[in-house]
């Protein structure tokens, strides 16, 4: 039984001052025992959203890192800064990085391969744009993604993994996937898994739906046999995000 988690991703919001806000008025509704509850949140937020949940079981994650262990890259941001720091998950390859910063498979894969060196788990983006699903070649975008991000990587490592489906054209638009477009492809991630590694390994890899869930429609994704969570944009800044992470929790109990 895979458990079920809850992220929230903030992208470039919330000062240190208003995170603090927002995490004490969050954290007692969303410190859940049975649900995975991760707040990725920008770099400068990290420390003092640690500060706040200590103690609890709501775990901090970062918005993305470098792949090189230390040394001169400006700006960047290493895998031992931020396990340092109290990060234990990182969101890699997502479509805003991909799109505006240039990553490519091949990055996010060394990407992945450095946080698993530091025992922080990557929550690795897929997603077609409209155009492929279009085209109806959203699967096969979904394989070679998964082929490439997941290339050198071991069963035992990958299976730790978390992978967020994001179809781009769901991100941030209020256009959600439909329940089952969005568990036909969280399968097809498992069979893809399947084909890559074994069952043992396709079985216990979690898959998230991430594009504009909200607290109407969370509970129809999170019931889906293959959607193991929600990776959460726009809804992860307000408290309504405390309504989805219910919505993991009925579904637990059920
Ligand atoms: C995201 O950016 O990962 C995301 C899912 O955003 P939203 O929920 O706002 O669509």
């Amino acid at each position: 039984m895979r458990k079920k988690m809850i992220a929230g991703n903030w992208k470039m919001n919330m000062t240190p001052s208003k995170a603090k806000e927002l995490v004490t008025l969050l954290e007692p509704s969303i410190d859940i025992p049975d649900v995975d509850v991760v707040l990725c949140v920008p770099a400068i937020d990290i420390m003092p959203v640690t500060d706040i949940v200590k103690g609890t079981n709501i775990k901090v994650g970062a918005e993305n890192m470098y792949y090189e262990e230390k040394g001169a890259y400006t700006g960047e941001l290493s895998a031992e800064m931020l396990t340092d720091a109290g990060v234990s998950y990182v969101i890699l390859g997502h479509s805003e990085r991909r799109q505006y910063f240039h990553e490519d498979d091949a990055i996010i894969n060394k990407k992945i391969k450095k946080a698993l060196e530091h025992n922080i788990t990557p929550i690795a983006c897929c997603g077609e744009t409209l155009g492929q699903r279009e085209c109806n070649v959203t699967l096969n975008v979904i394989r070679k993604q998964i082929q490439e991000m997941f290339e050198g990587i071991d069963a035992f490592d990958a299976a730790d993994c978390i992978i967020a489906y994001e179809p781009i054209w769901a991100i941030g638009t209020g256009k959600v996937a439909t329940a089952e477009q969005a568990q036909e492809v969280c399968h097809s991630i498992r069979e893809v898994m399947k084909d890559l590694y074994d069952n043992i390994t396709a079985d216990k890899v979690r898959v998230l739906y991430g594009g504009s869930m909200n607290e109407g429609n969370a509970l129809s994704l999170l019931t889906q046999p293959d959607i193991d969570g929600g990776l959460i944009g726009g809804a992860s800044l307000k408290m309504e995000f405390a309504k989805i992470v219910g919505s993991a929790h009925t579904n637990v109990a059920v």
